[in-house]
């Protein structure tokens, strides 16, 4: 399929029309990955392929628990069909152990189990480093309603619990991670954007080595190979997916 000119352009994926249907749209999954509000860029050849392949399984792992998202189907190793939305400018954070910034900003322990979870709004902002927001500046500043902000609360904990079981089965520890959402031109409200290593914190189960992004943020070794071994627990028992995974 050949897809329509460009919607949007972001840091690692880039939105094109879909060339049939105006309700639908191809999100592609590029090389390039940046950290720190673009103070770390780099490419990593073959990271676009890890990540939309991620994404792709645990969208639709959520959709088989019943949780709405923007996720129609894999178009190739690189590219997913997915809806088109009115994004919310929120970047919705969910953390099970503080670590990242939570541990910087505020006097939690490194490694420290959070019960229950805490959930975090930032407003998606490069100009102001994606600040932290309460419901009393997302309503101020028009990003969203409050009964919009409950929605987005409450699906970002049932996707914590969901991936948090899932990636335990595959034994891997779900740390972090963060989401974005949507609003169909039916006014329902989704999970979009991606669900991958660039957006999660994922942890070895059993040595808690990281097998995500924070390989890169910390510069502690081979981003490649920390995504592959999330992409090869994650698509353990998803035979199509799995052969789609480049050779090593
Ligand atoms: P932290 O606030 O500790 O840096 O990040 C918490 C979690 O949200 C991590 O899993 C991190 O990957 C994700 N996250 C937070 N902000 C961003 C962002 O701007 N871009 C991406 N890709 N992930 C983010």
């Amino acid at each position: 399929m050949e897809p329509g000119d460009i919607i949007y352009e972001g840091k690692a994926k880039t939105l094109y029309e879909h060339p049939e249907d105006e309700n639908l749209a191809v999100m592609e999954f590029r090389d390039d990955i940046t950290a720190y509000n673009m103070q770390k860029v780099d490419t990593v050849e073959g990271k676009g392929v890890y990540n939309c392949l991620i994404s792709a399984k645990l969208f639709e792992v959520l959709e088989e628990a019943g949780l709405p998202t923007h996720y129609e189907e894999l178009l190739d190793e690189r590219r997913m069909i997915v809806k088109r939305l009115d994004m919310f400018p929120l970047e919705v954070i969910v953390r099970n152990i503080a670590t990242g910034s939570l541990v910087e900003r505020l006097p939690f322990e490194e490694g420290q189990e959070l019960e229950p979870p805490i959930v975090e709004f930032c407003y998606k902002s490069d100009e102001y480093g994606d600040p932290l927001v309460n419901r009393d500046h997302i309503k101020a500043l028009g990003l969203a309603e409050d009964t919009e902000v409950d929605v987005m609360k409450e699906l970002a904990l049932r996707v914590n619990e969901i991936l948090s079981e899932f990636l335990k089965d595959h034994d891997i520890i779900l740390v972090d991670f963060k989401l974005e959402f949507g609003k169909t031109k039916d006014g329902e409200i989704v999970i979009a954007d991606e669900i991958s290593p660039d957006t999660c914190r994922f942890w070895d189960a059993e040595t808690g080595q990281s097998l995500d992004k924070d390989i890169f943020r910390k510069d502690e070794g081979d981003v490649l190979a920390g995504y592959r071994e999330a992409a090869e627990r994650i698509l353990r028992d998803d035979e199509e997916k799995a052969a789609m995974l480049p050779r090593e």
